[in-house]
């Protein structure tokens, strides 16, 4: 077992920061130790193409001041033109969907299942942009790392196997069990200034620490960015978060976000990237800005991001990406590419004095209830909060760095050299293995063990709900745990709904816990020392970057820089596991309009998507469709009888999954009716795909939370909502639904509405009219039956062609130059298409353009209007130079048969045209 492997390592002094260069010439050290010297080539942003994209949109919007958020997500518009053609500024934020192409996908664990078997269903070789995985959330926190991992792996092996095994397959990086939490890992392999990732976890935004877009996605937006499909995001607003003044004495970066979190709300940032700025940014540290990042989930926003900064640069040299660092100043420097314009204009903006901040405390229950640490106490008689301190625990992705530790260490040390001990148990878990080793390298693991301490696994653990807790506390009465976590929503942590998790910082957690008495205050308090002494803890001081540099550990967790697919490697998904199952495509829209579907169900009040897909133990099923089926709208409430989870079926009743499956397998397709927000909360794909998988069609609501209702289009299902709302009353389960306007939906009339002509039992009937929000690309997805089932058809076609335009090219011989377009091979000579027949209907000098351009010699062209202007990307728009009689004659030569033989292997007389625009697809 890897873990068991750790290398030995002497403590080393702590008390001096190494200069950039120290830390810079130990990163190119580490970098050759961890056989990466040339990693960076495979991190570093594209940078000269996202300069160029963004230019392109400057010429656009030329007098148009941007934000850095919008510099960076405009930079990987896929096509900017065909994204702002006709639009204004004013119509871009809120409104505008950009079609987006991603640097990089990270998931982890429990999400990459569904990801996985999506992709796999692709019939791609590989991911098409660079991909990771990291297993991390399936492992328990219970007696420390060494017994942990065994046992973890131990019950999640057919998970790893899969994972591990799909990862070589398709040339994806996976670092297993005991490598670290996927956003610390991130960070610090992977994420790089002005770039952009998705990740399938919501607090991929850490990445925004390090100046990077990084959005959390469900596993089928992850599969949009690995086929290279453009990702969809609607244009967010941008807060601005003003920085000044600088933190001193127990402040840290994580009281900044505590205090936003209280300001904003859980609510306050949804639909918006935060976006800090202002004098005080200089002053915090690379990870410190990470950790504000990675809690901007916490108000719901869309991503967080930082400017560049010196110590981002100190940051990627010391984590071996000194080349990163470099070519990020020098886009900097010449493009101002990573820093807002000045004049760049906020949908609003918070302003924070860093000096006048506090630590804190948020919770219980809700990341978002704020106390400064001076109103702690009263707030703990005032709302009656538990007295005592049961645990403490830091760690986490939040809060794991090389900094946190350290700052950690030292009043943990302070407390025990005045002979104190931890008066509760005191967990610690390190973000990583590269922290893991650095700390026991630097003595801080040995000194927190001595106090006390429990190391546990570098992974989620009890941030999780992963934590076999063995105190003993009771379900019944309430208890006060400590974190340096992120989130605190009842039973997250240890399955108990009476623990309340206040969230605060690593040293504020350390620092308390010498006292079970959860009103100290360790700023100011005294403590009293075993033989009667007073005890004051001084402000503690951290290191922000480690002064030996950083060390590997255990390298056989590092993955291969740049992995190669091995298509030989076998998945294996055993049919009989309860656990994974593959995939079946669903099916495709068969046309014209859908008729007989039933009312499966009308639900009653609030469904989120945690009322149709429940979490718990549901989770170990993420990986199973059919199985995780079974609890499909479980919490639902029947809007006729007011029963959680009960359907009818002609007076029989039974649960709503039940019916379903029944359903299904009598070949019955159908729809649910619900009310308001339908499927709000965590933008959970499997309550999509659940529905689709068994025969559900429609989603008739009063109105749906955007995530979820794109998520219903993408598996397929048509989302309607009522045109008028009372209309609900008209509906009831069981009754018979047909549609009126399907057919000109899918012809692209977009703006029709949509009727359901509902009959009663009675045999009444009566029409609703209903709305919906159907783009054509998503109108693309219903035909298809899902956006992966368009992604396959799309991806397998690329390759193909691929595959032709390479082996055409390898011949030395060529004579012409080839490209690709729409599955058709064209044979080109510089800018010029020749065509062996003459086009009918036109004139030299004129315009044409080609719908459809099928191999040279088959005659199957469609010539679309003359002249024509076409901005569309698949187009190829060409001028008509010359007619067969008085053409050029074009010999193509070949030595080597090949499949495109028939097409060049005669001279022949060509129409000779000259290509004004020719895509490639
Ligand atoms: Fe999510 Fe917690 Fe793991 Fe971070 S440490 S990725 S917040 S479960």
């Amino acid at each position: 077992m890897a873990i068991l492997g750790r290398l030995k390592h002497g403590a080393s002094n702590l008390s001096m920061i190494r200069s950039a260069k120290d830390i810079a010439c130990f990163g190119k050290k580490y970098a050759d130790i961890r056989g990466y010297a040339n990693h960076a080539a495979f991190v570093t942003p594209p940078y000269q193409k996202l300069i160029e994209t963004l230019e392109r949109v400057r010429k656009i919007f030329p007098n148009e001041k941007l934000t850095l958020a919008e510099k960076v997500l405009y930079a990987h518009l896929a096509n900017p033109e065909e994204s702002f053609a006709g639009v204004s500024p004013s119509q871009i934020r809120g409104s505008l969907y950009l079609k987006l192409k991603p640097d990089r996908v990270a998931m982890q664990d429990a999400s990459a299942q569904m990801a996985l078997l999506q992709f796999m269903t692709c019939g791609l070789e590989r991911t098409l942009i660079p991909s990771s995985i990291h297993c991390d959330h399936l492992i328990v926190g219970h007696r420390g790392a060494n017994s942990d991992i065994p046992e973890s792996i131990a019950n999640n092996k057919e998970i790893f196997n899969f994972l591990q095994s799909a990862s070589r397959k398709y040339g994806i990086q996976f670092w297993g069990p005991g490598s670290g939490i996927i956003h610390q890992i991130v960070l610090e392999n992977y994420a790089a200034p002005g770039g952009m990732m998705l990740g399938t976890d919501s607090h991929t935004p850490n990445a925004g620490g390090l100046g990077m877009i990084a959005i959390g996605v469900g596993g089928a937006d992850a599969v949009d960015a690995m086929t290279n499909t453009p990702w969809e995001l609607k244009a967010p607003k941008i807060i601005g978060v003003h920085l000044k003044g600088t933190m001193s004495g127990w402040t840290t970066p994580k009281d900044l976000i505590l205090h936003l979190a209280g300001k904003l709300t859980v609510r306050g940032g949804t639909g918006h990237i935060i976006e800090y700025f202002g004098p005080g940014v200089e002053s915090l540290s690379c990870t410190g800005m990470a950790t504000i990042c990675n809690m901007g989930a916490e108000v719901g926003a869309t991503t967080s991001i930082f400017p560049y900064t010196e110590s981002m640069k100190r940051y990627l040299e010391a984590t071996h990406r000194a080349d990163v660092a470099n070519a990020a100043a020098n886009i900097h420097q010449q493009h101002n590419y990573l820093a807002a314009d000045a004049g760049a204009k906020y949908d609003e903006i918070v302003e924070i004095n860093l000096s006048e901040l506090s630590p804190s405390f948020n919770g219980p229950f809700t990341p978002d209830l704020n106390t400064p640490i001076e109103k702690f106490s009263k707030a703990i008689e005032t709302n009656k909060w538990p007295k005592k301190v049961s645990a403490g625990l830091i760690g986490s992705c939040t809060n794991s760095s090389y900094q946190d530790m350290s700052t950690v260490v030292d009043v943990v040390e302070q407390a025990t050299k005045a002979g104190l001990k931890p008066q509760v148990p005191f967990l610690v878990t390190p973000g990583s293995e590269l922290i893991r080793a650095t700390i026991e390298r630097d003595g801080i693991t040995k000194r927190l063990e001595d106090a006390g301490a429990v190391v546990l696994a570098n992974a989620c653990g009890p941030c999780i709900g992963m934590w076999k807790r063995d105190d003993k506390v009771s379900s019944e009465e309430p208890n006060a745990i400590l974190t340096s976590f992120n989130r605190n929503f009842r039973s997250r942590n240890d399955g108990n709904p009476s623990t309340m998790n206040f969230l605060t910082s690593p040293v504020i957690v350390a620092s308390k816990i010498f006292s079970s008495d959860l009103a100290f205050d360790p700023t100011r308090d005294v403590l009293q020392t075993s033989d009667g002494k007073p005890f004051k803890f001084t402000p503690p001081t951290g290191i922000e970057l480690p002064p030996s540099g950083f060390t590997a550990g255990d390298t056989s967790y590092i993955p291969d820089p740049n992995p190669q697919p091995l298509p030989e490697t076998e998945v294996t998904i055993d049919p009989k596991s309860t656990r994974l199952e593959a995939l079946e495509p669903f099916d495709s829209y068969k046309g014209g309009e859908m008729n007989n579907l039933k009312v499966a169900i009308k639900v009653k009040g609030k469904c989120t998507t945690d009322h149709i897909s429940a979490a718990g133990k549901w989770l170990k099923y993420k990986g199973h469709l059919s199985n995780i089926c079974n609890n499909t709208l479980i919490g639902a409430v029947n809007a006729a009888t007011g029963e959680v989870n009960r359907a009818y079926d002609n007076g029989q009743g039974m649960s709503i999954p039940e019916l379903m499956w029944k359903w299904k397998n009598e070949g019955q397709p159908w729809l649910v009716v619900a009310e308001h927000n339908y499927g709000e909360g965590s933008a959970r794909e499997h309550a999509a795909l659940q529905p689709r998988a068994m025969n559900g069609r429609i989603i008739l609501t009063k109105s749906f939370a955007r995530i979820h209702e794109t998520n219903l289009k993408k598996q397929g299902i048509l989302p309607l909502t009522f045109a008028n709302e009372a209309d609900y009353e008209k509906i009831n389960a069981e009754d018979k639904v047909s549609t009126r306007g399907i057919t000109k939906l899918l012809n692209g009339a977009l703006d029709e509405p949509i009727i359901l002509v509902v009959t009663k039992k009675d045999g009444s009937s009566v029409e609703i009219p209903c709305k919906h929000t159907m783009s054509k690309d998503q109108v693309e997805f219903f035909k298809a039956g899902s956006a992966l089932n368009l992604i396959r058809q799309k991806a397998r076609t690329k390759v193909e062609d691929q595959k032709v335009l390479d082996s055409i090219k390898q011949q030395p011989d060529h004579y012409a130059d080839v490209s690709v377009y729409n599955r058709h091979f064209i044979v080109t000579r510089g800018d010029q298409l020749g065509l062996p027949f003459r086009i009918k209907n036109v004139q030299v000098g004129d315009t044409i353009r080609f719908d459809k351009v099928s191999r040279l010699g088959s005659r199957d062209y469609t010539i679309v209007g003359k002249p024509y202007v076409d901005s569309s990307l698949h187009t190829i728009e060409a001028t008509v130079l010359s007619f067969p009689k008085s053409a050029l004659s074009v010999r193509v030569k070949h030595k080597r048969r090949h499949r495109h033989d028939r097409v060049m292997k005669h001279k022949q007389t060509y129409t000779i045209l000259r290509i004004n625009k020719l895509v490639i697809h």
